[in-house]
């Protein structure tokens, strides 16, 4: 069976920026599916701004038309923080033998040493890195030596293993991100065209980056709530 792809995070909101990533993922890397795993409570970014339930909601409305494409929501059901670490011991459980995937853009596989026991990462999954605007793969350090030690440039090697390896891949450059679509929303200006149309109805619906919703979720971050 072919390798499953594991795509986490905040998708506060999601854009064309995950999207286009994983499904090149998808087809470069010919993985089965990709499993958009939206987090719970996020253990480094201290908060999130739509609802665990908009989120969700965005990325299925996102994700619906692509048959590959599958909406995992184990991390919102599981209290206390969402470690990637967890997720991955979690779905292994169920999937013993399949090869897998986990998605990171450059900038969030350069914080991969911060996360909850990262060092047992490559033993549940494979890394598959995707180029981001702006940042470099390093060459140095102990992100460095994982590369020199696991890298590959072989896609064959992600489907011959089930977990263990590290793949950089240059997807399309689109320079989108969740916080400058707030901001855009926040400033009253309209996100259309940086994600599809149905994302762009809830949050217009929920108005959940409206400023006094923003200002809202500052003051429940503030009182630790
Ligand atoms: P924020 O701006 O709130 O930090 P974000 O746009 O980076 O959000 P996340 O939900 O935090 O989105 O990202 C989930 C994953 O998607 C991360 O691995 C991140 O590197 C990757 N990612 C986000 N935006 C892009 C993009 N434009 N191109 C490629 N990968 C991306």
């Amino acid at each position: 069976m072919s390798p499953v792809g594991i795509f986490g995070g905040t998708f506060d909101p999601i854009h064309y920026g995950h999207l286009r990533t994983a499904f090149e993922m998808l087809q470069a890397l010919r993985f089965d599916e990709v499993r958009f795993i939206p987090s719970g409570d996020p253990p480094h970014r201290g908060r999130t701004y739509a609802s665990a339930q908009l989120r969700l909601e965005m990325v299925a409305a996102a994700t619906a038309r692509e048959e590959h494409f599958v909406v995992d929501d184990r991390e919102l059901r599981r209290d206390g923080p969402s470690y990637t670490v967890d997720t991955l011991a979690s779905i292994r459980q169920e999937q013993t033998d399949t090869a897998l995937g986990l998605i990171l853009g450059m900038d969030a596989f350069l914080g991969l040493c911060s996360w909850h026991r990262w060092d047992e990462i490559l033993d549940l999954a494979h890394i598959v890195v995707a180029h981001r605007p702006g940042w470099r793969a390093p060459d140095m350090g102990p992100l460095g030596e994982l590369i020199a030690e696991f890298g590959t440039h072989r896609v064959d090697d992600l489907h011959e293993n089930t977990a263990g390896r590290i793949h950089i891949h240059a997807v399309t450059q689109l320079e989108i991100s969740s916080t400058e679509i707030r901001e855009l929303v926040m400033a009253g200006r309209d996100p259309r065209f940086l994600m599809p149309d149905v994302v762009r109805d809830v949050i217009m619906n929920s108005s959940c980056y409206a400023k006094q919703e923003i200002q809202l979720a500052e003051k429940r971050k503030l009182h630790g709530q």
